[in-house]
């Protein structure tokens, strides 16, 4: 297939607004691929040439970029320097340069989508002596034989400026409408997607095997399931109530959460980012090892950091400590890690997920071997609102975050938020009861003190997975310090877009609109109507939330996809009313 192809269908996405013509875009140039590149069509438009889960990055930075560029079209680098800065965006020099160069050569190779995508995959994984040299010279290969238009995203794709922002559930749709006909079967290519996390990996599936090939698919060892996801209710009577009178409540531990895998002595341990996150994790790892009777199985808990002197818990920040790379083996040290397992979803090469809760369990404890790291999570079965109420209370005790309430003839609903698992978390009055997560979509540019930072609030949006778009729920301007303004404009700065991006539904505008990356979580003390929001919307207004302050910074273990949907929002609205009924708040 020919690069131009895929160069052109670049330019038609960046300008398009309409998620309709995006996926109209998407689709016709999905049908010009077959099952031999259609994977490289799909990691090229994320900017890719892997899934993330395997860890596989392109990223080059911009020196070196530039560089490639400066040997290409053989002009000095400081040249190359002088029109970024005129240009502001080195995808446009590379454009400018290539068009120049054209007019004096006439012949050269037309590039092919399996050459870009082949440096590309040799750009990433290149490694050992002269790695740099390697790197700026593949990317030069493919400047000098490239058109102009090409030339701009061949150089937008390694420092990670594609901005098309085209996200998964897109893609699927597109696949869908390209090869079945009709976007419909998104779903099942969603379902595949949800036990096997890799959308090359459907892609190429669905044009070698069809509908059918879709349709089988179960989980695959190394390659991370999406989790499943859950709900939440208003109060301890709502969960006995949607449980129909009995279920399983575990103990909510404020940790991590760990997917892992095991096959033979081979261990792979996958973020709720389904991001491989193994080697933090030595001593899971060798736990796993000694503590799991399994040759092959993927199971899930959380991690936490434990006081073994005291048997207490510690608060979160101190488990995520382990995230900084160095010193690993020091936090290991210092603040061992618990797993307490919850499910399992695979073992000996029979696909659990759609199994009972129950029968889950019963073989999650049967594959645990005692030990010092793995434990089960602490459950029980609750048959009343009361043995419900004591076993949160116990937990909160302890200074856990509350329970997770779970249907025990629920299979494993992978990638998805379903009422089979119902989280209930100790809360403050006053508040809502929980925390959101929100895209930010844009900002503004602030007054007053503000206007010297530049910023002075943001746009933020909630998640609609079924259109898989975004939509804006309020402006957050307090909760940030100064120097988190100016640390997050210059995020901002580096996705900015000159309309709103076409999947962000707005009814206001932002001052400057952004590439919707980045996750926030945001506290609010009510959900209230608005028409200004497009969250919610019922017609005539939105829903909007009053007094949001931003409690975290940029979350790194949360994607766009990833934040508070437009539906748990309604379901938060409604469990707010409800509650105020209940504490006769309403009646002041
Ligand atoms: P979510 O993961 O639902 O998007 P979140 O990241 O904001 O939301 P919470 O709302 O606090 O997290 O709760 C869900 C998380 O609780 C799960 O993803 C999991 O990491 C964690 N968890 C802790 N204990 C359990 C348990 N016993 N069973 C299932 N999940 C648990």
């Amino acid at each position: 297939m020919e690069f131009k192809v895929v160069a052109e269908a670049f330019r038609k996405l960046e300008v398009t607004s309409e998620r309709l013509e995006l996926i109209s875009i998407l689709a016709t140039l999905f049908s010009k691929a077959d099952a031999s590149n259609i994977h490289m069509l799909v990691y090229l438009l994320q900017g890719r040439v892997a899934a993330p889960y395997t860890g596989i990055e392109i990223g080059m930075g911009e020196k070196l970029v530039e560089e490639a560029i400066a040997r290409a079209y053989g002009v000095d680098k400081g040249e190359v320097e002088r029109m970024y800065k005129e240009l502001g965006d080195l995808g446009l020099v590379a454009e400018r340069l290539a068009g120049n160069k054209k007019q004096m050569t006439l012949f050269s190779e037309p590039l092919t989508l399996e050459r870009v995508y082949n440096n590309f995959y040799k750009i990433a994984t290149a490694s050992g002596e002269g790695v740099v040299d390697k790197k700026i010279r593949l990317l030069a290969d493919l400047l000098k034989d490239a058109e102009p238009l090409e030339a701009r995203y061949i150089v937008r794709i390694p420092i990670g400026r594609l901005r098309l922002g085209i996200g998964d559930a897109t893609i699927l749709e597109a696949l869908a409408v390209a090869k079945l006909g009709d976007r419909s079967y998104r779903e099942d290519l969603e379902r595949a997607y949800n036990y096997v996390s890799d959308l090359g990996y459907v892609a190429k599936l669905l044009y070698e095997k069809g509908l059918e090939g879709i349709r089988q698919v179960k989980p695959v060892l190394g390659i991370p399931i999406r989790p499943a996801l859950a709900q939440r209710a208003a109060s301890l009577e709502e969960i006995m109530q949607r449980m129909g009178g009995e279920c399983a409540a575990e103990a909510k531990y404020d940790g991590f959460r760990l997917q892992i895998h095991k096959k033979g002595d081979q261990v792979w341990i996958f973020s709720r980012r389904m991001e491989n996150m193994t080697g933090l994790f030595p001593d899971i790892t060798k736990a796993v090892l000694e503590q799991i009777d399994a040759n092959e199985v993927i199971f899930e808990g959380e991690a936490i950091a434990y006081n073994e002197e005291t048997g207490e818990f510690y608060p979160f920040q101190v488990t995520i400590q382990r995230k900084r790379k160095y010193g690993i083996e020091k936090a290991a040290e210092e603040y061992p890690l618990k797993l307490f397992s919850f499910d399992i979803m695979y073992l000996e090469g029979e696909d659990l997920t759609p199994k009972p809760y129950t029968e889950r369990r019963k073989i999650l404890e049967g594959i645990i071997k005692k030990g010092d790291t793995i434990e089960l999570s602490e459950r029980i079965i609750a048959r009343s609102v009361k043995e419900l109420r004591d076993f949160f209370e116990s937990c909160v005790e302890r200074g856990l975050e509350g329970i997770m309430a779970k249907d025990l003839k629920a299979p494993y609903i992978a990638g998805a938020r379903k009422w089979a698992w119902i989280k209930y978390k100790r809360v403050m009055k006053s508040q809502l009861s929980d925390t959101l997560d929100l895209v930010i979509v844009g900002y503004y540019k602030g007054r007053g003190q503000r206007a010297k930072l530049g910023i002075g609030g943001v746009l933020v949006a909630v998640y609609d997975p079924k259109n898989d778009v975004f939509k804006t729920v309020a402006k957050v301007g307090s909760g940030f310090t100064e120097e988190q303004f100016v640390q997050l404009k210059q995020l901002l700065d580096q996705i900015t877009l000159p309309h709103k991006h076409p999947r962000v539904v707005a009814k206001i505008d932002a001052d400057v609109w952004v590439e919707p990356k980045y996750v926030i979580t945001v506290l609010a003390d009510e959900i209230t109507r608005s028409p200004n929001h497009t969250a919610g919307w019922d017609g005539e207004r939105g829903l909007a939330l009053r007094f949001p302050r931003a409690v975290s910074f940029v979350r790194e273990d949360k994607g766009p996809e990833d934040a508070t949907t437009e539906e748990e929002l309604i379901q938060m609205y409604k469990q707010q009313k409800h509650v105020k009924v209940e504490e006769g708040e309403d009646s002041y």
